[in-house]
């Protein structure tokens, strides 16, 4: 069996980090690569080794398949980890680095093709008896064929290109008359964002939730599923808030989810860990979305109520050593919500800030994990992904490790840049949330910006410009003590005089 000695992530940021921890655990020595953004990245401090790809732009370096497959050979790397994004989901990297006599710590180059399209996904699973949402099962080539599906399908409906992802490549159609315009409008975005033109139609669930299976195969067939996420809280179809186990899920519910993503699995002879995704209507009816063939974003939720370190077992799979466990063996203990820091607005529609991070203290204390790529003084970059962080509370209920959240984020000290922290503050909060009764329109339905606007009351006003005058006349005092203890100042501080 191959064993792993050096890997390689072809990454940045706090997913490059995180890798590089489990790696550094496991004895393997770690290659780090970057662009000029980020010299000073702390993956670039962290690993044993670290090598300059070229300029800021990702099609510049961190998706330079050819010259990341270059530096293994120079430096004698094993296996390359793609991380999420960039190169993660690329079936011709990956075919190259297997080629080139590299291990790929993912799935086959088979699997991510197939489930790259969404349309190929469906297609895959349909003689598995999936659920799936109603909609058109090929690529649309005839529009008028494609609205009278649309009818029969009943609007809204919801028009996705194939090759989509990042929650972009999405039109909502409310009634028949939009339909040709909106259509075209898709195919072309779809040919402009994704290089691939084709586009299908799907039922629009109007009040679901997205909940999505983790699953983790050997390369000798063996599946499991490690449980649910809740991806709901969405802001442009993009994930903020997540957690496991999901609030609204039954066992019953939740072992039919699971199986069906294993069988989504088995579906592409899958190995590795990656995430089947699931949505949920308002009775609980689950279908099939789609497949990511990489590690998730939220991945460390499932690994604090499982106990499972997902990064360890990928590199077990890509090693050919088969699952350490059975599903049976597997449990939930506690419960674990994770919020996205980003770098962006929530007053101004979430869009993107930049900046340097004046100040950046993380929170501490039992039941607190962050996951970052930055330090105090770091500029976030405008290049690549706006996500600062992922804070991670687990409590032995969803009360505590909602509660330990909030109190992770009163100590959370970040200025100098807009997060969507005060956001996500608000929302551990809401009614809704902590009853579990949401679905995706979260932000919709219970978020107005002004929420997060804290107009000083005249109580606290008061208080402030009482608290204002105490430290003045604390100023001046201070300044007489130290004319009097050091009249020239050589002598320091009226404190350091007195401490002798
Ligand atoms: P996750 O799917 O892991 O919950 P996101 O949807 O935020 O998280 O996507 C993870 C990362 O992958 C993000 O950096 C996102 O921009 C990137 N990404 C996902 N799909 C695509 C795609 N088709 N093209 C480019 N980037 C993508
Ligand atoms: P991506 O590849 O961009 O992640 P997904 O198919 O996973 O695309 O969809 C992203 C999000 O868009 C989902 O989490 C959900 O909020 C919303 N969405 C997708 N399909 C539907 C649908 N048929 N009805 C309602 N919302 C949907
Ligand atoms: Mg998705």
């Amino acid at each position: 069996m191959p064993e792993i000695k050096k890997l390689l992530v072809a990454n940045r940021g706090e997913i490059a980090l995180r890798v590089i921890r489990s790696a550094k655990e496991l004895g393997i020595k770690t290659v780090a690569v970057y662009s000029e953004a980020d010299r000073n990245a702390l993956h670039v401090r962290q690993a044993d080794e670290a090598v300059l790809l070229g300029p800021p732009p990702s099609s510049e370096s961190y998706l330079l398949g050819n010259k990341i497959i270059s530096v293994c050979k120079e430096l004698g790397v094993d296996a390359i980890h793609p991380g999420y994004g960039f190169l993660s989901e690329n079936a011709a990297f990956a075919q190259k680095v297997t080629e080139a006599g590299l291990i790929f710590v993912g799935p086959s180059p088979e699997a991510i093709d197939i489930m790259g399209s969404k349309l190929a996904a469906k297609a895959a699973v349909a003689k598995y008896n999936i659920p799936l949402v109603p909609g058109t099962e090929t690529a649309i080539t005839d529009v008028a064929a494609a609205k009278e599906r649309a009818a029969e399908i009943g609007y809204p409906i919801l028009i996705k290109a194939s090759a989509g992802g990042g929650g972009k490549g999405m039109r909502i159609v409310e009634e028949p008359s939009d339909f040709e315009d909106q259509m075209q409008r898709a195919v072309s975005e779809a040919q402009s964002a994704f290089g691939d033109g084709a586009v299908f139609i799907e039922k629009f669930i109007t009040s679901p939730r997205h909940i999505e299976i983790q699953v983790l195969g050997d390369q000798h067939g063996n599946i499991v599923h490690l449980f649910e996420r809740e991806c709901s809280v969405q802001r442009r179809h993009q994930k903020v808030i997540e957690e496991a186990p999901s609030a609204v899920l039954t066992p019953e519910i939740r072992e039919a989810m699971g199986k069906s993503a294993v069988m989504v699995a088995k579906a592409c002879n899958y190995y590795g860990a990656g995430t089947v995704e699931f949505i949920v209507d308002e009775q609980l009816n689950y279908y099939f979305l789609e497949m990511n063939t990489r590690l998730q974003v939220e991945h460390p939720v499932t690994e604090q109520i499982t106990g499972v370190d997902l990064v360890k077992e990928q590199i077990a799979v890509a090693e050919g050593k088969p699952l350490r466990f059975k599903q049976n063996e597997l449990r939930i203990q506690g419960h674990a919500i994770e919020v996205r820091v980003y770098a962006e607005d929530p007053a101004n529609n979430f869009l993107p800030d930049i900046g340097k991070l004046q100040t950046y203290q993380r929170p501490q204390g039992p039941g607190i994990r962050v996951d970052d790529g930055f330090e105090q003084g770091m500029d976030i970059p405008i290049y690549y992904d706006p996500m600062i962080a992922k804070l991670v509370t687990y409590g032995d209920t969803r009360e505590e490790a909602r509660l330990r959240m909030i109190r992770a984020i009163e100590e959370y000290q970040i200025t100098g840049i807009e997060t969507t922290l005060p956001f996500c503050r608000l929302v551990m909060e809401h009614p809704a949330f902590i009853s579990g009764q949401f679905d995706t329109k979260f932000i919709e339905k219970h978020f107005k910006p002004e929420d997060l606007q804290t107009v000083p009351n005249e109580e606290s006003q008061q208080i402030a410009a009482v608290f204002a005058t105490f430290l003045q006349e604390k100023n001046q005092q201070q300044q007489k003590v130290n004319e009097v203890v050091s009249p020239s100042g050589k002598n320091g501080s009226a404190w350091k005089n007195r401490a002798r």
